[in-house]
This record gives structure tokens, C-alpha cells and sequence, in this order.
């Protein structure tokens, strides 16, 4: 059983739910739910599993899903605004999105562009759309994204978190064995404690943090 909290590294961490496929536990400092590394895919089992997604930019409910995230930040950057699709994934379509727009994005993604250079770089804006819920270590990941924004910039996560109304047994999201951690809005605020940021939600799924 892992001893700290991949988000906190709080050692105040507790079994939340089992099944003949993972573990998971939760963390009372963060509340985030994970589940312990000896559950997590090899890196080329997980890549096999993002080569099946067939998500590109003409699929118009893909783009419909990631207006979730586009229409928000569009709000609140200025024109010339920089920005980072983090976890770009096999067909980058939000940095297209943006593009369209008139914006200047760049890619990462650890599998299909994964160019080091970006964290040198600053950002106005950071997008991380489906993505967190994959990370084995969250905290470094989102605290160097945060890092990363300039004055004023904006971070915006989408994942689904979890709340009340979810039955965790039945969750079908925790069945993706890519996903290895979840947050809840707690989890979004304790972030934004943390890093002194502003934070506000669009539904279940969308969080944008403002520096
Ligand atoms: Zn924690």
C-alpha cells in the first residue's frame, strides 16, 4: 500500500474502495482518490490504449465535448494570449480549436509530443483536458503546469470529479485502468489554497484556476 498521497504527499491516507481489478485510496488531506502504482499500466500497455482513441478534430461531438473548456477560457485571455494543450493526446483538436480563434498553442504530451522545451516556456493560458486523471505524480505535474502561467494566466482542468451523487462500485470512469486518480471540487480548492489562486467551476467536470 502506498504511504503518501501522490497529490499532497500527506501520509494520511486510507482504503476507500477494492475490486477484483485495483485498489483505491483517499487522502483526507486533499481528497484525492488514487489507486497505489502496482496498479498502473506499463507505459506501452497505456499508449496501446491511447492509440485505440479515435478523437481528431472533424468529430464534432469531440469538439462539442471540449467546449466545455474552449468557451471559458476563451472569456477571460487576451488577444495575442500564448497557450499549452498539456496531454494533447493522439489527435490534438483543442489547440485547433484555439487556433481557429486566432491563438498560438503549444502541444506536450508524453506519448505522442513530447518536447521537454515547453517547460522552459511560460504560458497565458494551460489546458488540461482529460488528462489529470492519468497522472502518477499530480502534484509535481499541475504544481510545474501552474509554474509555468504567467501573471494573470489561466490553468483550466477538465476531468470528471467526483461527488456526492456518484457510486463509486458502479462508476464506470474508475474502470478505465488508464485512470489511476480523481478529484473532487475539494481536491480543485485544496490546489487552490495552496498555489493562492482564484478557482471557479463550470458543471461537474470543468475548473479553471486564475493566477
Ligand atoms: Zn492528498
Amino acid at each position: 500500500m502506498a504511504n503518501y498521497c501522490p497529490l499532497c504527499n500527506s501520509t494520511h491516507i486510507s482504503a476507500y474502495f477494492s475490486n477484483k481489478d485495483a485498489e483505491y485510496l483517499s487522502c483526507s488531506q486533499c481528497d484525492l482518490v488514487f489507486t497505489p502504482e502496482t496498479f498502473h499500466l506499463s507505459d506501452v500497455d497505456e499508449k496501446s490504449r491511447y492509440d485505440s482513441h479515435q478523437n481528431n478534430p472533424k468529430d464534432l461531438g469531440y469538439r462539442a465535448f471540449l467546449s466545455q473548456v474552449l468557451n471559458p477560457v476563451l472569456d477571460y485571455i487576451q488577444p495575442n494570449s500564448k497557450g499549452l494543450d498539456f496531454g494533447s493526446g493522439p489527435g490534438p483538436t483543442l489547440s485547433v480549436m484555439f487556433e481557429e480563434q486566432g491563438y498560438k498553442v503549444d502541444l506536450f504530451d508524453k506519448f505522442y509530443a513530447n518536447d521537454q522545451v515547453v517547460f522552459d516556456r511560460k504560458y497565458d493560458f494551460i489546458t488540461a483536458t482529460e488528462v489529470v486523471e492519468h497522472l502518477a505524480k499530480p502534484g509535481d505535474e499541475l504544481n510545474s503546469l501552474y509554474s509555468m502561467l504567467n501573471t494573470n494566466g489561466v490553468l483550466a482542468v477538465m476531468t470528471k470529479m467526483i461527488h456526492n451523487e456518484i457510486d463509486f462500485k458502479s462508476w464506470y470512469y474508475k474502470d478505465d485502468p488508464t485512470h489511476i486518480c480523481f478529484f473532487s471540487q475539494t481536491t480543485m480548492k485544496y490546489l487552490a489554497r495552496i498555489w493562492g489562486s482564484n478557482i471557479k467551476f463550470y458543471g461537474n467536470d470543468v475548473v479553471l484556476f486564475f493566477k
